[in-house]
């Protein structure tokens, strides 16, 4: 391909809306173009990227026995009604008429169309076990359509949904995805972790996420630094063995102290000459189902993931100062679980062993001290509710936690018979009984995946693909189009590459060579080769590698083969 003919429309400046890299970069390097807000036109180069990650995706689902089908993007409300999610889905769901008045939306996940589907066709455990995926369009009007192609409103996803006898299938199933998910993200070239996540408003049993590390990543993940060990998890998820070096003191009477204007645990534990790992902190959230009072250690954050699924609801917010007013009778900072009523009281598992704490007192400018869990208050639940975080002990070996940021791409699940048993999708088994299927399901956000892919591997000039999914592998620059020399042996290099199947452009354009040079470094190919009045003379042209900027001379009849060499290297960078 000729560069002068590629739509490639560089940008010298940076977009002003684009907040993240990838954003950034993918807008300049002309790679797409915004049609409204989380919708975008993939322009070519995009769209062989795409093509290319689609490849892998496809090799892979098949490899663990998938086999692609297409589904609707247009789906009827009645089967999302059958489900219950049609009224519990939200804003989040495109909805929308046909002339008829019809209710359908735009499919922002399949489980409904393909349970319908298989309800319909399989009938006997001789059809089981069954993976079927597709890639296709997704619609999610998502509250915040931000960061390009991270989070669009219409985007692509490879779904896969398996369907076995029982939870023994299900789990060779989910092992197979896993698998295939780790082989399909090692040769994007990606630098990644699959981590234990929450199941989320699905519910469910097991689940993974695969987290490209990229400091730009909206999720925090720890995970254990010895690799013999391995436990890792979205902060959501992560557990970590209570403090072992809480010792039981004998129990003193409680009794309050004057704390003038201190509310913060740094304040007020440095006022009493206490530890903050000594301060029960009383936090009070608002549910549709009530107030609650979360109680962590001073030294310690609630997970409201955790505490939400403990106390079972839907929206929980932390309560502004009026409310908190209203509940505790107290301002903000002197909340304390003594004495306090019509709140659902939720403790850690940390605050119940600790004794003679610290604790708000519900009365203004005053704490308690020598409080005793169980004596001076009973919550209604002991659970874990603590954020786990760096330097907490590994669940697993009790090495400390190391964190690390990421950018979620792909998310594997299992459903269990939640689908098939409200839709009905059962099969008869050896002896005739009648069982509901088990299913699990299988996302990887293909253009996620994409955006993730510059989050992780750019620099201050641009893009460096990593070579299994670049939009071609090499560009070659003749120094000067004008010179008939060097335009000639340019073309001779590409014409030889491309006939040896290497994804090559020649930068045709008669432009300066700064010019041309910024722009393959924006684009990011992985490798260019420059051809200037040397080159003629010697024969030998200049390999330059993107992602380290080294630079190689190459004999012009060696070349194929160096840079076969090359990418193949490059391939296994990750
Ligand atoms: P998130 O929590 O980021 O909204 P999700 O849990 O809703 O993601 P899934 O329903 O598991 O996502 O979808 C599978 C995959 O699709 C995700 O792992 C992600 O890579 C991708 N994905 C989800 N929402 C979007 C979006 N709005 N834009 C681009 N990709 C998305
Ligand atoms: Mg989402």
């Amino acid at each position: 391909m000729l560069v002068s003919q590629l739509l490639l429309p560089t940008l010298r400046e940076t977009p002003a809306e684009a907040e993240v890299i990838s954003h950034q970069l993918m807008v300049r390097a002309g790679y797409i173009r915004k049609a409204a807000a989380g919708v975008y036109t993939f322009l070519p180069l995009a769209w062989r990227v795409i093509k290319k990650i689609e490849a892998i995706i496809r090799e892979e689902m098949d490899r663990q026995g998938g086999q692609e089908i297409m589904m609707p993007i247009i789906q009827p409300a009645e089967l999302w009604q059958e489900s219950g999610r049609w009224d519990v889905y939200g804003p989040e769901l495109f909805r929308l008429k046909d002339r008829h008045g019809r209710d359908f939306c735009l499919g922002p996940t399949h489980e409904e169309i393909i349970t319908d589907l298989v309800r319909g066709e399989v009938k006997s455990y001789k059809q089981l076990p069954l993976m079927l995926y597709q890639i296709q369009n997704k619609y999610r009007d998502e509250r915040r359509p931000r960061f390009g192609l991270m989070r669009g409103r219409e985007f692509i996803m490879k779904d896969l949904y398996s369907f076995d006898r029982d939870e023994e299938g299900l789990d060779t199933s989910y092992r197979k995805m896993y698998e295939a998910y780790t082989r399909v993200f090692l040769r994007c070239g990606l630098r990644f972790r699959p981590v234990e996540a929450d199941s989320g408003a699905i519910g469910g049993n097991d689940t993974h996420e695969f987290m490209v590390l990229a400091d730009s990543g909206e999720a925090v993940v720890v995970y254990c630094p010895d690799h013999s060990c391995g436990y890792a998890a979205n902060v959501e998820r992560a557990v970590s063995p209570p403090d072992p070096e809480v010792v039981p003191e004998p129990a003193r009477p409680a009794k309050p102290v004057a704390t003038p204007g201190m509310r913060t645990v740094d304040e007020v534990t440095a006022f009493l000459g206490v530890a903050p790992r000594k301060l029960i902190k009383t936090l009070i959230y608002e549910t549709e189902k009530g107030p609650v009072a979360a109680l962590v250690r001073g030294d310690r954050d609630v997970n409201e993931i955790k505490l939400k699924k403990a106390v079972d609801v839907i929206s929980l917010e932390l309560a502004g100062p009026e409310a908190v007013e209203r509940i505790t009778g107290s301002p903000v900072g002197f909340a304390g679980p003594v004495g306090l009523t019509g709140v659902k009281m939720v403790a850690d598992r940390e605050v119940e062993v600790l004794s003679n704490a610290v604790t708000g007192s519900n009365r203004k400018d005053f704490h308690l001290v020598d409080v005793n869990p169980g004596r001076d208050f009973k919550p209604e639940l002991v659970t874990d509710i603590r954020l786990v975080g760096a330097g907490d002990p590994c669940p697993g070996c009790g090495t400390a936690l190391v964190e690390a940021r990421g950018i979620e791409v792909g998310q594997v699940f299992k459903l269990g018979d939640k689908y098939s048993k409200v839709l009905g999708a059962t099969y008869l088994d050896q002896d005739g009984r009648e069982r509901p299927i088990v299913m699990g399901c299988y996302g990887i956000g293909v253009t996620r995946t994409m955006a993730a892919a510059i989050e992780q591997n750019h620099d201050q000039d641009g893009i460096i693909w990593p070579a299994a999914i670049a939009p071609f592998h090499v560009i070659v620059v003749p120094v000067s189009a004008r010179d008939g020399e060097q335009y000639a042996m340019a073309r001779r290099v590409y014409r030889t590459l491309q006939d040896a199947g290497v994804e090559v452009v020649l930068d045709d354009r008669d432009e300066r060579p700064g010019v041309k040079f910024k722009d393959a470094d924006l684009v990011g190919y992985p490798v260019r080769i420059t051809v200037g009045s040397k080159a003629v003379a010697s024969g030998e042209v200049e390999v330059r590698l993107r992602r380290d900027g080294t630079i190689r001379m190459v004999p012009e009849e060696e070349l194929v083969i160096r840079l076969s060499e090359l990418l193949n290297s490059e391939q296994v960078i990750v």
